[in-house]
């Protein structure tokens, strides 16, 4: 019995063969017919075998060369997802640098400041004892010279000499400016104190822990353990004036 697909006109040697069909193609209108199904001779069959190897080959090389486009486009997709990301961390970079560089320029100018004010004051306080001891001399030798007489005077230049070199003596006390993450405290510490009472008052002051050492930057310098028992007066480069920055270790 022949069978034909009534949708594709195919010729089907059997009912298994017209199941198969419909499977395969969905078509689903069949009927019976008096064609016979045509029996391929050995170079057809070779011929059709060539077709569909030829065929086949042709859809693999279109496969890949779709393959290769794809691949193609996805490299550039993920070159330039590559190209902007190095363009954004590079601009990000680029920020923190300026960032960083604008917040050292600032604190920069704040030490500047700092040290100005310090030195200031210090200036100040200068030019007060010195006039404190002018006015003192002169007292001294204005209630001296009328009063007493000649053995006295030889007395009197002896204690100008030492009120002098009582101001030209080493400041009474240290002046520190201390940074820590943006905060700024001043102390003021008496000369004998050391920088164990200043990592105290530190401590105290800005609310952390007792800072093990102490750095400077002009003249760049750390201040350890070692020196923190020494009265600050002894420490020529910090005292008497100096901004210090605390640290932990
Ligand atoms: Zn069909």
């Amino acid at each position: 019995m022949t069978l034909k697909c009534s949708d594709c006109g195919k010729l089907l040697s059997s009912i298994e063969m017209a199941e198969f069909h419909g499977v395969k193609s969905g078509h689903e209108n069949f009927e019976e017919t008096e064609e016979e199904v045509q029996q391929r001779s050995p170079e057809e069959i070779k011929a059709a075998i060539e077709a569909m190897k030829k065929k086949a080959e042709e859809k693999k090389k279109q496969q890949k060369a779709l393959e290769q486009e794809e691949n193609k486009k996805n490299f550039r997709i993920l070159q330039k997802s590559n190209d902007e990301t190095a363009e954004a961390k590079r601009q990000l970079q680029n920020q923190t640098r300026l960032r960083e560089f604008q917040k050292m320029r600032q604190q920069k100018l704040e030490d500047q400041e700092q040290r100005k004010k310090i030195l200031a004051e210090i200036e100040a306080d200068k030019k007060k004892r010195a006039a404190a001891t002018s006015s003192a001399t002169k007292t001294a030798s204005s209630t001296d010279a009328p009063a007493t007489e000649k053995p006295s005077t030889s007395a009197s230049p002896s204690t100008s000499a030492t009120t002098k070199a009582a101001s030209r003596g080493p400041p009474s006390s240290g002046r520190f400016s201390i940074r820590h993450q943006g905060q700024v405290c001043n102390l003021v510490i008496p000369a004998e104190q050391t920088l164990q009472d200043v990592a105290q008052q530190v401590s105290e002051k800005l609310h952390v822990p007792i800072p093990s050492a102490f750095t400077t930057t002009f003249p760049r310098a750390t201040y350890k353990a070692d020196v923190f028992e020494r009265p600050i007066s002894q420490l020529k480069d910090i005292f008497p004036s100096a901004v210090l920055l605390p640290s932990w270790q």
